[in-house]
C-alpha cells in the first residue's frame, strides 16, 4: 500500500490517536491544532499512545494551522463540533484540488459545515466507536474493540476512500466503507443525546445513571424520540439495536463520564447544539414532538451558562 498524506485538524484525544496510529503504519501524517500546550508536549516528548497493543512514544509533526503547508490526500476533522467552522477557515489553504475531507465527529450537521469548503464529491462522513482520552498533553489512551464506518457524501464509490479505509484497517482502526454510515451516525446520535445530556444534567456517570430506574427509563425514552426523527428522515435505524447499546453502556460503563459531563464540569462549551439542538430543529421540520430531548437541550444550555 502506498503511503497517504493525511492531516488531522484537531489533534486532541481522537485526532492524536488516529494520527498517531496512521503514522505508525507508515503514512505521512501532520497533526494540526491550536492548543500551544498540546503542540509543545508532542514536539518535546513525542506522542505517547497507550492501547491494547501496548505503550509507545512516536515522533510526529504537529503545528498550528498557519504553519502547515501540505495539501494532503485526506484532511480528517477531529475538532469538537463547535470549532469545525473556525478550524476549517484557518486550514482553507490546505484544501487542495485533490484533497478530500472526512468527519468522524459525533452529532449532526458535520457534512453541511464541510460542504462550504469542498465539493460533496470530495467529502466523506462517518461514525466511529473508537474511544480515546487525552490523559495529559501528548498522552492518549484507548482500549477495546471498535468500528468505524464512512461513506462519500454523494454516495459514490471512491478509490481514495477505499484507500483510507484500508490504511485505517492496517493501522489497527477497523473501518468499512458503508452506504449505511448515515444510519450509524443517527443511531450514535440517539445514544449520545440520551446519555450525554442526561449525565451532564444530573452530573452522574453512565453507571450512576444506570443505577436509577428513572434514569434508565428516561434514557430509553429520549433515544426513542431521536430514533423517531431519524425514521422521519427516511433512515432505516434499528431501535432495538440502539436500546441494547444503551443498556450495555448503563450496565458496563460504570465510571465513564461522557464528554458533555466532562465539559460541563470543566466549564467548557459542550456539543449540545449538534446533538439535542440539531434533533430538536429537525423534529420541528417534521412536526414531531421531542419534549424530553428539548427539555434536556434547555437544561444543558442553562448549565453551560452557569458561572
Ligand atoms: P478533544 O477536545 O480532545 O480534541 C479536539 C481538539 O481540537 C483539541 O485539541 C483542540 O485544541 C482542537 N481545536 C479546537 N479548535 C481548533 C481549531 N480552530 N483548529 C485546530 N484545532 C482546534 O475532542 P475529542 O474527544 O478528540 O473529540 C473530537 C470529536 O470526535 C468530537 O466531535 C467528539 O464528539 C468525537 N468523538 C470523540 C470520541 C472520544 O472517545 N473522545 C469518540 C468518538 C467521537
Amino acid at each position: 500500500m502506498s503511503a497517504l498524506r493525511i492531516s488531522i485538524l484537531g489533534a486532541g484525544a481522537m485526532g492524536s490517536l488516529f494520527g498517531g496510529l496512521l503514522a505508525e503504519a507508515g503514512h505521512v501524517v501532520e497533526l494540526i491544532d491550536v492548543n500551544p500546550v498540546q503542540i509543545a508536549a508532542v514536539r518535546e516528548h513525542g506522542l505517547l499512545i497507550r492501547n491494547d497493543a501496548g505503550e509507545r512514544r512516536l515522533t510526529l509533526a504537529i503545528m498550528p494551522p498557519q504553519e502547515a503547508t501540505t495539501q494532503p490526500d485526506w484532511l480528517i476533522v477531529f475538532t469538537k463540533a463547535m470549532h469545525t467552522q473556525g478550524a476549517l477557515e484557518s486550514a482553507r489553504h490546505l484544501i487542495g484540488p485533490q484533497t478530500r475531507l472526512l468527519s468522524l465527529q459525533n452529532g449532526l450537521g458535520n457534512a453541511e459545515k464541510l460542504m462550504t469548503f469542498a465539493d460533496a464529491s470530495r467529502i466523506a462522513i462517518g461514525m466511529t466507536t473508537v474511544p480515546a482520552d487525552l490523559v495529559a498533553p501528548g498522552e492518549v489512551l484507548s482500549h477495546g474493540q471498535s468500528k468505524t464506518r464512512a461513506v462519500m457524501l454523494d454516495g459514490s464509490r471512491d478509490a481514495a476512500l477505499d484507500a483510507l479505509a484500508a490504511a485505517l484497517n492496517a493501522a489497527g482502526l477497523p473501518c468499512t466503507v458503508d452506504p449505511d454510515a448515515v444510519v450509524a451516525i443517527w443511531e450514535k446520535v440517539a445514544f449520545n443525546v440520551a446519555l450525554n445530556s442526561l449525565c451532564g444534567v444530573t452530573q452522574r456517570t453512565v453507571g450512576g445513571l444506570g443505577s436509577a430506574a428513572e434514569g434508565r427509563r428516561l434514557a430509553h425514552a429520549v433515544a426513542s424520540e431521536v430514533l423517531a426523527v431519524a425514521q422521519a428522515e427516511g433512515l432505516a435505524v434499528l431501535p432495538e439495536r440502539t436500546h441494547a447499546t444503551i443498556d450495555h453502556a448503563l450496565d458496563h460503563h460504570g465510571g465513564h463520564k461522557p464528554s458533555m459531563l466532562q465539559d460541563l464540569l470543566a466549564k467548557r462549551p459542550t456539543e449540545i447544539e449538534t446533538l439535542n439542538g440539531a434533533v430538536v430543529r429537525i423534529a420541528e421540520k417534521h412536526g414531531i414532538a421531542v419534549a424530553r430531548t428539548e427539555a434536556l437541550y434547555a437544561l444543558v444550555k442553562m448549565a453551560e451558562q452557569s458561572p
